[in-house]
């Protein structure tokens, strides 16, 4: 998907700062100044994120360019330095995106989350969850209008179905009085299993009863409207309820996973939820002679080796919990039969032994030690007993997985 934008606006001075904002933040940005400009621009590229619109040109002055650009099936945003209600419904009533006043060149810091929002969308799928055909298409039209992929559910029990089948669905917009489930008590069991910042939930309801909003937060929604809603204030809600989402998983990464290596951390070890399988085995790893890496090579070749050596780590254990339990030491989590692990276990030493880490002009080699053990125990007992296993393949030569 492109990341282009076209700006159409004939005061050079906002056109400039557009150009300058949008680019320094990484879009591509086609210019006009005019809609016969624009027109030209439209016959020859047909790829574009999203357009910025000035609502009044010197050839248009009345929101012909929204039109002419909406004709060619490109998603629109207005700018317009006239705010009155005729203008704000008449545009929105064409199908933009969103409108914004040009009211300063600060208007633009309302522009740049919005392009973002929008971007990051195409991350996200909605589940939407109402027997009402009519509201589930509208609300599908309305989010998939800004990029957001959707599926569908006639009521709370299809939708946890859905739920635990599709992974990818990262938050639920759902109504209140369905048959079989209602939106209350489906809200209450997708807790059970996710959180607010794992999954979000927006509730609508179209109930008299004003306690509604209460009872849908108490039960775990993130937010909440009343039908019939106002478009603008759902979108509102939705961008307000993705970013909160995207922030707090943010921080969760932030928290839990390794700057240098990418690789979980050691807090992020102990804290998963999901700590245990039918047979989970652990292997406790740690590359040899690192010091000698960094003598050699500086504390930047010591770094590239970790960066290159966690690289082959993930390759080989995409699925399993990789982590670097602390400088050169890392440790996987695996559910895998035992034997089967400890034969990629193999392949992934002679792995790291085969290769060849470029920094600068030379090459460097490592290799590892491992310990694994596939006793049934605690967490802390397995580490600790593949840790004595990893010393003792450290002590029979190094380069060697030890699993007894
Ligand atoms: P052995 O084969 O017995 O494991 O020997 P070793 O030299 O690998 O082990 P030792 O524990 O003596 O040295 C580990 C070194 O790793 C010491 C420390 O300075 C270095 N180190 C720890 N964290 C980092 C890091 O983030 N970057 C770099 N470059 N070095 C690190
Ligand atoms: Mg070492
Ligand atoms: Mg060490």
């Amino acid at each position: 998907m492109s990341n282009k934008i076209l700006v159409v606006e004939d005061s050079r001075a906002f056109r400039n700062y557009l150009y300058q904002q949008l680019s320094s933040n990484g879009y591509e940005v086609a210019m006009a100044e005019s809609i016969e400009e624009a027109e030209l621009i439209l016959a020859h590229d047909t790829d574009f994120l999203c357009a910025v619109l000035d609502y009044c040109l010197p050839d248009g002055q009345d929101g012909e360019i929204i039109d002419l650009v909406l004709s060619h099936k490109h998603k629109v945003i207005v700018l317009t330095a006239m705010f009155n209600d005729d203008v704000r419904e008449s545009v929105l009533a064409k199908g933009v995106l969103d409108y914004i006043l040009k009211d300063s060149m600060a208007s633009v810091s309302y522009l740049l989350p919005l392009i973002k929002r929008i971007t990051n969308n195409k991350n996200h799928k909605a589940l939407v969850v109402d027997d009402s055909s009519v509201v589930r298409r509208y609300v599908v039209q309305l989010l998939e209008h800004q990029y957001i992929q959707t599926v569908q559910a006639v009521d709370g029990e299809e939708a946890l179905s859905i739920l635990q089948n599709d992974p990818d669905i990262t938050f639920v917009v759902t109504d209140h009085d369905m048959p079989k489930k209602d939106g209350i008590s489906m809200i209450r069991d997708i807790r059970v299993h996710h959180d607010r910042h794992q999954l979000a939930i927006l509730g609508l309801s179209g109930s008299d009863d004003r306690t509604m909003t209460a009872r849908f937060l108490k039960a775990g929604a993130n937010d909440f409207l009343y039908k019939p809603f106002n478009q603008e204030e759902f979108f509102c809600r939705i961008h307000q309820l993705l970013d909160m989402k995207e922030a707090s998983n943010e921080l969760f990464r932030l928290a839990n996973e390794d700057s240098l290596t990418g690789l979980w951390n050691r807090r992020f070890l102990f804290n998963q939820s999901c700590k245990g399988c039918e047979n989970r085995n652990v292997a406790m790893m740690d590359i040899d002679f690192f010091k000698k890496v960094n003598d050699t090579y500086g504390h930047d070749g010591g770094d590239r080796v970790l960066v290159e050596v966690s690289k082959i780590i993930k390759e080989f254990f995409k699925d399993e919990v990789t982590v670097r339990f602390g400088g050169e030491e890392f440790c996987i989590q695996s559910c895998k039969p035992l034997d089967e692990f400890i034969t990629v276990l193999e392949a992934m030493r002679q792995a790291i032994e085969d290769a060849e880490i470029s920094h600068g002009d030379t090459t460097i080699k490592v290799t590892i030690s491992i310990g694994v053990t596939g006793a049934k125990a605690t967490l802390n007992e397995q580490i600790k007993e593949a840790d004595d296993r990893l010393y003792v393949a450290k002590g029979n030569g190094r380069n060697q997985t030890v699993s007894q």
